[in-house]
């Protein structure tokens, strides 16, 4: 089908026939390649959150373009009920790059935390059930992962929950402790939190998580739905606290922008999930599996997430420069390799509204955040150009703001 609409036409069509399940920026887009997007009108953006980070190596990367090409002509999809060498690899390297174990692929990362809630109540011997998460968290949409995640405002409307979860404060070991009791059986958490403002563990606070699940034998799982996949810095964000879960979830840039997500776990915790107990149709078909191991390929390419820590380091220079030339509009810099946050004081809606007006991309986080996710393949010249841009929008913002004080 041609595209041939202006954006206005298009936002039209979503009026009338999309549930409006989403706040859209009133652009539509029709083309990708690496780090920018162009849309109806051919206006070009520098997209630093591609795909909410699922374009882990930019709009239509080569490698997933190749992979596409090469299996869709071969074999699209076929369900769990047969073997894939795809998979089987996949799975390996997953293991191989992790803390062992197994794996259970899907295809959202809702959907990779809901094993996970599984695993733990299939591991769990009763009466242990209930799972600690914190406070600002964000682990999905269905109903499971949706109770995990410690956030009031997405709950409205929408209960009864499921039971069995409660919530502590991000970062608070002792209250942590404190809700441990016999019925307890996981600990669930973001090692850094996303959604809720690239917010950062206190120094220790994962080990000592650890050290708590150790001591009343409880699973520890780590959601890395978003800091997965190398967007750290390292492959995995555990490795970074040099803390290893029992269970661990991926998904978003896995599949460099297409649905492809994994519930790691050790072969221990993994042992309950028995055929028939949990399932997916499209999880792990051979289409998925042969761009994930595209895409595992170049981020485990030698030098490749050494690549991405220089570019985090100097992202956060030239951020934390910015931050210095405009403290109205810039209160903190914070985050680990390309996944960064910008703590602002003034409504990180409108601020990304100024960004995207300079043909910027990014997105608001809780906290008062922007959130920035560019792709781990961006290049030296694009961070100074998004600085520029971010710049540029922070003269914007302060101008509102001695507008507003006038
Ligand atoms: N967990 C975390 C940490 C996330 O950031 C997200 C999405 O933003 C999810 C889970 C849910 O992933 P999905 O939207 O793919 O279901």
């Amino acid at each position: 089908m041609s595209q041939s609409l202006s954006s206005e036409q298009t936002i039209r069509l979503f009026q009338e026939y999309v549930i409006g399940t989403y706040a859209r920026f009133p652009v539509a887009l029709v083309r990708g390649e690496d780090s920018y997007v162009w849309d109806s009108e051919g206006k070009r953006y520098l997209d630093f959150f591609p795909g909410w980070g699922c374009g882990l190596l930019g709009h239509c990367p080569a490698p997933v373009v190749e992979a596409v090409r090469r299996q869709v002509g071969q074999l699209i999809h076929v369900p769990n009920t047969w073997y894939t060498e795809l998979q089987g690899r996949w799975a390996e390297a997953l293991s191989r790059r992790s803390f062992g174990g197994q794996a259970f692929f899907c295809n959202s990362g809702t959907e990779a935390n809901e094993a996970a809630i599984k695993l733990v109540r299939l591991h769990a011997r009763r009466p242990r059930y209930k799972i600690i998460t914190f406070e600002g968290s964000f682990h999905g949409r269905t109903l499971g992962s949706l109770t995990a995640t410690a956030q009031p405002k997405y709950h409205e409307g929408l209960g009864p929950l499921l039971a069995g979860f409660v919530y502590a404060p991000y970062g608070d070991l002792d209250a942590v402790a404190r809700l441990i009791d016999a019925e307890t059986a996981a600990i669930m958490i973001e090692p850094i939190q996303g959604e809720g403002g690239v917010r950062l563990p206190p120094d220790g606070f994962l080990a000592g998580l650890r050290k708590l699940a150790d001591q009343h034998e409880l699973l520890l799982v780590f959601d890395e739905v978003q800091t997965g996949a190398g967007r750290t810095g390292k492959f995995f964000a555990y490795e970074l606290a040099g803390v290893t879960p029992d269970i661990l979830t991926s998904a978003k840039g896995l599949g460099g922008g297409f649905p492809v997500a994994a519930c790691l776990a050790t072969a221990q915790a993994a042992r309950g999930l028995t055929a028939g107990v949990h399932g997916t149709t499209f999880g792990g078909n051979p289409l998925a599996m042969s761009i994930a191991n595209a895409v595992l390929d170049v981020v485990l390419a030698p030098g490749f997430l050494e690549n991405v820590a220089r570019l985090g380091l100097l992202a956060k220079q030239k951020l934390a420069a910015l931050a210095d030339a405009h403290p109205k509009v810039i209160e903190e810099v914070r985050g680990e390799g390309l996944m960064i946050g910008l703590k602002l004081r003034v409504p990180p809606g409108d601020f990304a509204a100024l960004a995207r007006a300079e043909h910027l991309l990014s997105i608001p986080a809780g906290d008062n955040v922007l959130r920035l996710l560019p792709p781990l393949t961006v290049s030296d010249a694009e961070l100074d150009e998004a600085v520029k841009r971010l710049d540029a929008a922070c003269v914007a913002a302060e101008a509102n703001l001695a507008k507003a004080a006038a």
